[in-house]
């Protein structure tokens, strides 16, 4: 199986500079910045700096420097955010969208964190 990678996404011109981002967190491997269009009243989305399409493809083909950041900064953005359930925090929510079933509208890997309102449940 390969990955085809589109350079010409927009977050890979985000990465490259070419286009703005609200940015949240920078790592050396991991960028986290704000959704222009937000579901919640905190909607972050967490991006690697490397090429993946796909949390699979990220999963299967990062290195493991990459893939520790990557927990890391999501884990970081949280925190920050003051979010967590065990530390005081009121939750979140952890998505990331991949392909067509998954409806992914940009084809670099993010997760989207949300928080801030009752999400709702979405499996019955
Ligand atoms: P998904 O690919 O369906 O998981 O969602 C892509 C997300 O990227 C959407 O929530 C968009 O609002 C968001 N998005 C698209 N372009 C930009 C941008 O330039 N900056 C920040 N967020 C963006």
């Amino acid at each position: 199986m390969s990955y085809a990678y589109d350079t010409n996404n927009i977050f890979a011109k985000i990465l490259r500079g070419e286009i703005p981002c609200n940015k949240v967190l920078e790592t050396e491997h991991s960028l986290a910045f704000h959704d222009v269009r937000p579901q919640a009243p905190h909607h972050i989305l967490v991006i690697p700096k490397g090429p993946y399409v796909t949390f699979d493809h990220f999963a299967l083909e990062a290195s493991d420097a990459e893939r520790a950041d990557y927990v890391a900064a999501i884990g970081q953005v949280c925190k920050d955010l003051g979010v967590q359930p065990g530390e005081g925090g009121n939750g979140y929510r952890v998505i990331s969208n991949a392909g067509n079933d998954g409806v992914q509208e940009v084809p670099h890997l993010h997760v989207h964190i949300m928080a801030g309102r009752m999400l709702g449940r979405m499996l019955e």
